[in-house]
């Protein structure tokens, strides 16, 4: 036993003394894409949505993006959180607290070369494992260095070997500007993780990162989507810049902002700077972590709750404001109902709404219709009034519905009024698969 603790304590003075590049170099590339690919997993911005259409049908250059990939990684906690992707290196001089890959942590560590990743995705691609690449890294060297040789990955992929398949590259915080620009030009869609909801969650947790410089990257890369579509409109020929447009990620519970901090915050993305997506990374504890950090992860309902909210903005017409009304006295969601419920629970005055009559903006706001269902409506209804059992066909949630509807043989009565009617809509509870 104490031969064991001293060859422990060995090899961790090994790493600390930063001699593990000897070790490293040891390590056969399937031991490295193994910590790579695991070091990757934390990230969950990787939907591959909203890209141009590429294939490679014309027998000229190699993928697609269209179809589907297999590449998935799972969380620690169960979710499926990746499509396809790796670091670079998991190398890093920063030291944010939240990172299984800061500075100060004592996991082991890897890298490849430009070459490596290239060889990797084409051979990948090439064996039906994955439909294209997400790349990011930890900070080698500086930030503008590490972009580089990211950059350079693209480059290959695409201009060396025909590569039309789909690439998001994350951009490393604090690189040159330019390289950030250049990126673009390779990938369907570049990213900087805003990593969370305020200021001084950022100083406390990620002390080297800033972010108005974070801010500044996103306005940049937004503007010069903006200009690239622009020039696509009058020249065809005109390059593409990040096609899929720019994500980011926040993590949620790692610090104390609420859930309608966040909503606040994301909004303030979607308004400013046009975001495609805006992530939310539940926290999950890390081995080895720092004492800031909260112990416990947050429930991951909570993150499902911020997803849902999110769509309430970008798809069903409400304000970042009216969801946030949908928050309680602390500022959460309720975790047992939906925001769209929630929210129709605090302002019933504006129910029932007749089916057969209310516009769209109210309809998409009645609990239970999705944006589907609301266009079935607004298409069924031109040829004859609807009735409780039309409505049953277009969504299984008829009897949560009933309160807030008006059909042509249904109008309640009182029912929007009782006291127990937030009981009488929450679905019953579902146990937890990842409990
Ligand atoms: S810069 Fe990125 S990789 Fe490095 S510690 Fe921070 S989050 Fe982790």
């Amino acid at each position: 036993m104490p031969r064991q603790r001293e060859k422990v304590q060995r090899s961790v003075a090994h790493y600390r003394n930063g001699t593990y590049k000897e070790h490293m170099s040891n390590l056969s590339l399937s031991e490295r894409l193994e910590i790579l690919a695991d070091a990757a997993k934390y990230d969950a911005s990787c939907a591959s949505s909203g890209t141009a259409k590429r294939h490679s049908r014309d027998g000229k250059g190699l993928g697609s993006t269209q179809g589907m990939g297999i590449c998935h990684a799972y969380a620690p906690d169960g979710r499926c959180i990746s499509l396809l992707k790796i670091l670079l290196t998991n190398h890093c001089i920063f030291d944010c607290h939240y990172c299984v890959n800061r500075k100060s942590s004592n996991v082991r560590r890897a890298r490849f070369t430009s070459k490596e990743v290239v060889d990797l995705t084409l051979n990948f691609y090439r064996r039906n494992y994955i439909e294209g690449l997400f790349l990011s890294s930890g900070i080698v060297k500086s930030s503008s260095h590490t972009m580089e040789q990211m950059i350079e990955v693209a480059r290959s992929l695409r201009e060396d070997h025909g590569f039309r398949g789909y690439i998001h590259l994350k951009t490393i915080p604090e690189a040159d500007p330019e390289l950030v620009e250049r990126a673009g030009l390779w990938a369907d869609r570049v990213s900087i993780n805003v990593e969370l909801p305020t200021e001084t969650g950022l100083a406390k947790l990620a002390p080297d990162k800033d972010g108005k410089q974070i801010e500044g990257v996103i306005a940049r890369i937004g503007d010069a989507i903006a200009e690239s579509r622009d020039a696509r409109k009058r020249f065809r020929h005109a390059p593409r810049f990040a096609p899929a447009g720019q994500s980011t990620q926040m993590i949620v519970g790692a610090d104390e902002a609420n859930d309608s901090q966040i909503i606040e915050r994301a909004s303030h993305l979607y308004n400013r700077f046009q975001l495609r997506r805006v992530y939310y990374s539940a926290f999950s504890p890390i081995p080895d972590a720092s004492a800031v950090l909260p112990l416990k992860r947050p429930p991951l309902i909570r993150e499902h709750r911020l997803y849902q909210s999110d769509w309430l903005v970008r798809f069903y017409g409400f304000t970042a404001n009216e969801v946030q009304q949908a928050t309680d006295a602390d500022g959460m969601l309720p975790l047992d109902i939906d925001p769209k419920l929630a929210w129709a629970l605090g302002y019933r005055e504006r129910f029932p709404v007749d089916i057969n009559r209310a516009p769209r903006e109210m309809l998409l706001r009645v609990p239970g219709l999705g944006t589907r269902a609301v266009a079935a409506i607004m298409q069924a209804r031109r040829c004859h009034r609807l009735r409780l059992d039309d409505l049953s066909r277009l969504t299984r949630f008829i009897s949560s519905l009933r309160p807030f509807i008006i059909t042509a043989d249904w109008r309640p009565t009182l029912l929007i009024d009782r006291l127990d009617l937030r009981a009488r809509t929450t679905p019953p509870r579902q146990m937890e698969l990842f409990g």
